[in-house]
This record gives structure tokens, C-alpha cells and sequence, in this order.
């Protein structure tokens, strides 16, 4: 059994905020990553309202980078694994395991995200990676001079869509209702980019291919017409739910699986604290998941310091 005093379960901003400040707080912490360092920034392909970085050219692996560096350089040490199974219910030293290993932590910051929905639609899972796709900014090189269409109305849609059209011939973004959810600014530049096309009232039933996608089936949701588009690749965007399967029955969760925190970062087990996205389904940002990451190891080195 390898005992830490601070484990943080998850290396997305959240996480690395809460590295930053445990390790220069002396609390030695170690992250266990997941399954990708950096989580859902290290997939986004242009990071434009982080404070602090002006220039148009910040990526979101640019930004992991530079949080990761952070860390180390105050000492943060790093799992590269992913946690299958925790014990809180019998308090400190609070149980963790991974694939490989098994810790005992005296406190917990957990900061293992979301993920990315999914339609749910038959061809969906079955063409994954051969069209399906969930990340423009991994497989949009791919569809160079290709249609593909988008699914989703929100900020996440029309950024991947724009990003998109850097590569490809045409995108449309097919959209279950005649207005967006997405913010004014994405909206203009949608709309304003020649590439792109709506889909209004428009729902995916299929993703049809045999090897790769060449159609997806759709209805319009007002009408009732069923339509057929010709398309090359299917980016899904329409959401995301909180990595918290491992918590079930170990902290309070709300009726989608996020968990449950008061102000201070602070779950229901006294000593295991939750930032970023998996305690966040409102606002998503990384400077927001950076706040409560920090709120959190402050948090845990005062909970600490006061058992002590
Ligand atoms: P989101 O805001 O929840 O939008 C999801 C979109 O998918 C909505 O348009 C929704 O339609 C649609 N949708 C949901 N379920 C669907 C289904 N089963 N079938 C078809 N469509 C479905 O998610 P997001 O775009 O990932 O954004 C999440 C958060 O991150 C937001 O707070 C957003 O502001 C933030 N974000 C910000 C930026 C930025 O500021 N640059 C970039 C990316 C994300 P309805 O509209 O009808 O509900």
C-alpha cells in the first residue's frame, strides 16, 4: 500500500490547479491522471478567453503544457494511470485504487471531469474513429476537402464547426432547434463563415457506413420529414456527463452523477474535496475550473493543518 497525504484524482485544469497549490503548500501531492493528461483541453483546439494569454495562437495542449510544468517544478509527482475503485465511507486514510496500484491518501481532491455524450443512435458507437468523431481538433485533418456535419447547438458545436472549416469542404451543423444555445460571438462567426450550413429542427436517428460514414439519417422534428445527408465524418457535440461512476455510493451526487459540493469545495466525507467539471455542470471554463481547483487545495491544506 503506497500512502500519500494529498492524492488528486484527475490532471484536467482543475486538477493541476490543485497540484500547483498543494505542492507549494509542502503537501507533496500525487496526481493520478486518467485516461489523458490535461483532460478535455488537451482536445480543444483554441483556447481564446483564458486570462493572461492575449495572443490568437493558445491551444489547449499548449495551456496543459504550461500547468503541467507548473506542478513539477514544485514538486508534483505524476501516476499515469487511472482510478477503478475508492473506499470513503471509513474516513481518513482514504482508500484508492488503480489499475496497478493501491494508495492510502489522508486527503482527496477529486477532479476526474466529464466526457463527452453521446447520441445514442445505431452506426454511432460501431463507426467510431472511422467518421464518428467527438474531438475536431484530433481527427479534423482527416476531412481535408471532405462535408462533414456537426450535431449540437452550444458553444462547443459551432467553436469544433469553425476549427472544422479550416479543413474541410463544407460543415453542417445539424441542430434540434431553430435556435442556438451558443453565445453571441460564436454565433456571428458561424453564420458569417461561407463553410458553414444549418440544420434547424433537425435530429440524427442513424449514422449509416459500412466502413467509414457516408450518410447520416435525420428527421425534422417539425415537420416529421426524414432526410438523408451525404456526409463524410459526424462530430458529436451535444454535451457531456460527469466521470463519477467510481464515486457511486461514496459522496452525495445530484441526479446526474455530478457531485455535490458546498463553497468550499468540500464533499459530504469530511477530508475528500471535488473541483472542476465533475462538481461543475453549470459553467465549464477553465478559468472556473482553475478557481475551484485552487479553492479546493486551499481548502484541503486548511483541513489538514487543523487535524494536525
Ligand atoms: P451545451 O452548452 O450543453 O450544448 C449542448 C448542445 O447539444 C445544445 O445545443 C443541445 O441542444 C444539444 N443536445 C443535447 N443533447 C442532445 C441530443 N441528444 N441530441 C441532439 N442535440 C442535443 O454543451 P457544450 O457546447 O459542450 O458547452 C458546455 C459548456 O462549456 C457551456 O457552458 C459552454 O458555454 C462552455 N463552452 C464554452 C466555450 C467558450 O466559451 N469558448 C467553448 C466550449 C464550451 P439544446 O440547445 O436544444 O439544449
Amino acid at each position: 500500500m503506497n500512502k500519500e497525504k494529498v492524492v488528486i484524482i484527475g490532471s484536467g485544469p482543475a486538477g493541476l490547479t490543485s497540484a500547483i497549490y498543494s505542492a507549494r503548500a509542502t503537501l507533496d501531492p500525487l496526481v493520478i491522471v486518467g485516461n489523458q493528461l490535461g483532460g478535455q483541453i488537451s482536445i480543444t483546439a483554441e483556447v481564446e478567453n483564458y486570462p493572461g494569454f492575449p495572443e490568437p495562437d493558445l491551444t489547449g495542449p499548449d495551456l496543459v503544457d504550461r500547468m503541467y510544468r507548473q506542478a513539477e517544478r514544485f514538486g508534483t509527482r505524476f501516476e499515469y494511470d487511472e482510478v477503478i475503485e475508492v473506499d470513503f465511507n471509513k474516513g481518513t486514510p482514504f482508500y484508492i485504487k488503480t489499475h496497478a496500484k493501491e494508495f492510502e491518501a489522508e486527503a482527496v481532491i477529486v477532479t476526474a471531469g466529464a466526457s463527452p455524450r453521446r447520441l445514442g443512435v445505431p452506426g454511432e458507437e460501431d463507426l467510431i474513429g472511422r467518421g464518428v468523431s467527438f474531438c475536431a481538433t484530433c481527427d479534423g485533418f482527416f476531412f481535408r476537402g471532405r462535408d462533414v456535419a456537426v450535431v449540437g447547438g452550444g458553444d462547443s458545436a459551432l467553436e469544433e464547426s469553425l476549427f472544422l472549416t479550416k479543413f474541410a469542404n463544407k460543415v453542417r451543423i445539424i441542430h434540434r432547434r431553430d435556435e442556438l444555445r451558443a453565445g453571441p460571438t460564436l454565433e456571428r462567426r458561424a453564420r458569417a463563415n461561407e463553410k458553414i450550413e444549418f440544420l434547424w429542427d433537425t435530429v440524427v436517428d442513424e449514422v449509416v457506413g459500412q466502413d467509414m460514414v457516408t450518410s447520416v439519417k435525420t428527421t425534422n422534428v417539425k415537420n416529421g420529414e426524414k432526410g438523408e445527408l451525404s456526409t463524410s465524418g459526424l462530430f458529436v457535440y451535444i454535451g457531456h456527463f460527469p466521470n463519477s461512476k467510481f464515486l457511486e455510493d461514496q459522496l452525495a451526487m445530484d441526479e446526474h452523477g455530478y457531485v455535490i459540493t458546498d463553497e468550499k469545495m468540500r464533499t459530504s466525507v469530511e477530508g475528500v474535496f471535488a473541483a472542476g467539471e465533475i462538481q461543475d455542470s453549470y459553467f465549464r471554463q477553465i478559468a472556473t475550473s482553475v478557481g475551484q481547483g485552487c479553492a479546493a487545495a486551499i481548502q484541503c491544506e486548511k483541513w489538514l493543518s487543523e487535524r494536525e
